[in-house]
């Protein structure tokens, strides 16, 4: 076999959170099929897709990502898809602080019930419309830390940052050694 000793397959599962409208949609379909569609549909319940990243030292990562609705009718389902997850990513929108206040709503929901040891990034998207930001980059980065979580902030438009945001997932990941 061609296979390095070494490589390994983890499967990852991630949930996104986060208000409804803050690009959560945007953001895996822009990591998963490399586009940006302004006109996107509104997620009702939850949506699944997967994408799998292969590393420099040949493991993939077969990310099984679900996209949540951020309705207040489906916040009762949350649980169904955090619950179990390796990974949380929290959305909100920079130019829109009430989606601020709602992601730290979600990330104590999380430190309430998610599976001890989760790893949760806070995601700052749209960053493209920085002549309207609202949420300083310094707050966000203060509660992110305080809260052990890592911070990012992307543009499901532009691209910005949006393969960083799963690369750095991937550091973070724990990789059993053999
Ligand atoms: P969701 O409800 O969190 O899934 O949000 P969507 O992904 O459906 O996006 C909501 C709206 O924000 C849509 O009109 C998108 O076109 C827009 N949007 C998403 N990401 C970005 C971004 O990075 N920049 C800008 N300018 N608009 C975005
Ligand atoms: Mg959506």
């Amino acid at each position: 076999s061609s296979t390095a000793p070494e490589s390994k397959n983890l499967r990852v599962k991630l949930v996104l959170l986060g208000d409804s409208g803050v690009g959560k949609s945007c953001i895996v379909i822009r990591f998963v099929r490399g586009q940006f569609d302004p006109t996107s549909q509104v997620t009702v319940g939850a949506s699944f897709l997967s994408q799998t990243l292969v590393l420099q030292d040949s493991t993939t990562v077969k990310f099984e990502i679900w996209d949540t609705a951020g309705q207040e009718r489906y916040a009762s389902l949350a649980p169904l898809y955090y619950r179990g997850a390796a990974v949380a990513v929290v959305v909100y929108d920079i130019t829109s602080p009430d989606t601020f206040k709602k992601a730290q709503y979600w990330v104590k929901e999380l430190q309430k019930h998610a599976t001890p040891g989760i790893i949760m990034a806070l995601v700052g998207n749209k960053v493209d419309l920085h002549e309207n930001r609202a949420v300083s980059s310094q707050d966000a980065l203060e509660y992110a830390d305080k809260n052990g979580m890592f911070f990012i902030e992307t543009s499901a438009k532009t691209a910005d940052n949006i393969n960083e945001l799963f690369e750095e997932i991937t550091k973070r990941l724990p990789r059993t050694s053999s």
